[in-house]
C-alpha cells in the first residue's frame, strides 16, 4: 500500500470523543518502549507523525491519524511502565477497555511485542484481555534488527507456545524493524487486504 497522506486528527482520553467511526480503524499498542512510536513513523514514512518517547508511560491519550482518508490509525497508550501509579494504572486500563468495547470501527489491534524479550506477563495478560473482549488482534515482534534472525525466530516460537496453552487458534504475527523497515510491506498488505474486503 502507497501511503500517500497521513494526518494527525485527534488526542482524546475518551472512546466517544473519538473521531466519527466511519472508516475501519487500527490500533497498536504495546508495552513503554516496544518500539510503538517508531513502527507507526516507519509504516507512515513520517518521522515526527508519532512522538518517540522521552518519558515513558506519560501519554495516555488515544492519538487518531487518517492515512489516505481511507482509514485511521490508532496510537495507544502503552502498558507496562514500572514507575506509573497505581491509579493512572486503573484510568489506564478503564479508557483501553472502553475503547476496546465501545469502538465499533475497530478492525484490529496490533499488539507490539519487544522480540528479544520471552513472553512477558504483561503483554500475555493484555493478550487475553483481548481475548475475552473478543477484539481481533496480530502480534508485531519490533525490533528485529537487534538480533540474529534465528533468535527472533525462537522467541517467537516460544510466544507461540506460550499462547497455545490458552488458545486453541494462534494468532497471526509480523516481524518488524523501525530501523531497516522490515515487515512494512508485510503489515501494510495486510491491512489494505482486509480495507478491501
Ligand atoms: P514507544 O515507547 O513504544 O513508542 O517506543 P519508541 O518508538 O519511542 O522506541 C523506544 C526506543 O527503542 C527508542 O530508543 C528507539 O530508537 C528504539 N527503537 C524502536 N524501534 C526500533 C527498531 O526497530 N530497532 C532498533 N534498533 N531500535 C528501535
Amino acid at each position: 500500500m502507497l501511503i500517500r497522506e497521513a494526518k494527525f486528527i485527534t488526542s482524546n482520553s475518551r472512546a466517544d470523543q473519538c473521531p466519527p467511526a466511519t472508516l475501519p480503524e487500527y490500533a497498536f499498542i504495546g508495552r513503554s518502549n516496544v518500539g510503538k512510536s517508531s513502527l507507526i513513523n516507519m509504516l507512515t514514512n513520517q518521522k515526527g507523525l508519532a512522538k518517540t518517547s522521552s518519558s515513558p508511560g506519560k501519554t495516555q491519550l488515544i492519538n487518531h491519524f487518517l492515512i489516505n482518508n481511507e482509514w485511521y490509525l490508532v496510537d495507544l497508550p502503552g502498558y507496562g511502565y514500572a514507575k506509573v501509579s497505581k491509579t493512572a494504572r486503573a484510568t489506564w486500563s478503564k479508557m483501553i477497555s472502553y475503547y476496546m468495547r465501545q469502538r465499533e470501527n475497530l478492525t484490529c489491534v496490533f499488539v507490539l511485542i519487544d522480540s528479544r524479550h520471552p513472553p512477558l506477563a504483561p503483554d500475555i495478560e493484555f493478550i487475553e484481555m483481548l481475548g475475552k473482549e473478543g477484539v481481533p488482534f496480530v502480534l508485531v515482534f519490533t525490533k528485529a534488527d537487534k538480533q540474529s534472525g534465528s533468535r527472533t525466530q525462537q522467541n517467537v516460537v516460544d510466544y507461540t507456545r506460550k499462547l497455545s496453552e490458552t488458545w486453541d487458534e494462534l494468532p497471526r504475527h509480523f516481524i518488524t524493524s523501525a530501523e531497516d523497515m522490515t515487515g512494512r510491506d508485510e503489515v501494510l498488505g495486510f491491512i489494505n487486504e482486509i480495507n478491501k474486503q
